[in-house]
């Protein structure tokens, strides 16, 4: 059983070697317990926090400890009623080829509905991320309009056609033209920008949303969130997802102070965490998974196939933007 374990604690963006390839025999079940083998790893923007010295919201890795995670995983042992071999499920098993999950809890993957892969993005915790961030958070209305940022991530992707299956008008950003072109073209999205090209995000705001922003979907902090304060319409919302902008920063960042135009418009800004919606996560996955059979929603994902020792790479490649949709890591096939 090979895992990936923390080797040091990286400044700024990390690099391969902080991380090390280890192998460990392969655990057994206790009662109540399940044993699962990986099929896709999924790497996302959250380890780059749990992997610093300061606390975050919850408990960060330590040196030497398997790397955080959750997998989609098949089940090969099964010591829990209501689990058996060859189940799919997604684990919290970390980066490893094998591992040992409590029953309770465990969520099963219904192979019949999508492949099973989606259940770590467009049908797992991003997609979940989107639509409780969007809908409740947001508050989101029909045809109103909406500005997201990392459009063409896991989370935003999914952000912008939840907005168009609401009748919004939605624009995305993102990294590059490629990826403006696949939210655009294939998307839907209405249209879109690369801040990586584009010098005056304000101006760019106003010239693509010249009524104002009803909704701001915010995936990245800094400059481009800097600019959507004064791009607010009367009552608009601010729903803060994650800061990836600043994830990899030695020191913190500081921006125009333009929060006056919270005010002015009557604003509402909001963070929030989709393990807050926990209790309505199952009711929502029905919703998506029938508006993907309906194909209004559609995803794209980025698999890294080197199995368990391309995690690392995977793992900065994505915080530096190598990704279309939802990375993951292929480990095994089922
Ligand atoms: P993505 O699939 O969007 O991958 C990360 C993307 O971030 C990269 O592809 C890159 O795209 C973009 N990025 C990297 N650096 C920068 C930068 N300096 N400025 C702007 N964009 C950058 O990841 P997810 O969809 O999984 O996550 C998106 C965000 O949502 C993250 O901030 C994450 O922390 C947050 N999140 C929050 C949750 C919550 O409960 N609040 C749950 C899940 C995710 P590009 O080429 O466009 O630069």
């Amino acid at each position: 059983n090979r895992q990936i374990t923390l080797a040091s604690r990286p400044a700024g963006y990390p690099k391969e070697s902080d991380f090390n390839l280890v192998e460990v025999p392969v655990p057994a079940p206790e009662d109540g317990e399940v044993l699962v083998k990986t099929i896709y790893l999924s790497v996302d923007p959250y380890m780059r926090g749990r992997i610093n010295a300061s606390k975050s919201y919850a408990a960060n890795v330590e040196i030497d400890e398997v790397m955080i995670g959750s997998v989609i995983a098949q089940i090969v042992a099964s010591k829990h009623p209501n689990f058996q071999v060859g189940d799919v499920v997604n684990a919290g098993i970390g980066w490893q080829e094998y591992g040992v999950a409590a029953g309770d809890g465990l969520r099963k993957i219904d192979p019949t509905i999508a492949p099973i892969s989606t259940g770590a993005g467009i049908l797992g915790m991003p997609g979940l991320t989107a639509y409780f961030g969007l809908l409740e958070i947001g508050k989101l209305q029909e045809r109103e309009t909406v500005f997201v940022s990392g459009a063409a991530g896991a989370v935003g992707s999914v952000v912008g056609q939840i907005a168009k299956i609401k009748g919004c008008r939605v624009v995305g950003s993102a990294g590059t033209d490629e990826k403006v072109a696949y939210i655009v073209d294939e998307l839907g999205f209405d249209d879109a920008f690369n801040y990586k090209e584009v010098t005056d995000y304000h101006e760019e705001l106003q010239k693509l949303l010249p009524d104002g922003i009803d909704v701001y979907f915010d995936n990245v902090g800094g400059a481009i969130t800097d600019v959507v304060f004064p791009n607010l319409r009367i009552k608009g919302r601010v729903v803060i997802c994650g800061q990836i902008s600043q994830y990899n920063l030695e020191k913190p960042e500081t921006g125009p102070r333009f929060l006056w135009n919270m005010i002015t418009k009557r604003a509402r800004i909001e963070g929030f965490l989709v393990s807050e919606f926990a209790d309505r996560h199952a009711g929502a996955l029905v919703e998506m998974s029938e508006w993907l059979r309906q194909g209004k929603l559609k995803y794209h994902e980025t698999i890294e196939e080197g199995g368990i020792e391309s995690a690392p790479a995977a793992f900065i490649s994505m915080l530096k933007g190598g990704n279309i949709g939802k990375q993951l890591v292929k480990i095994a096939d089922i």
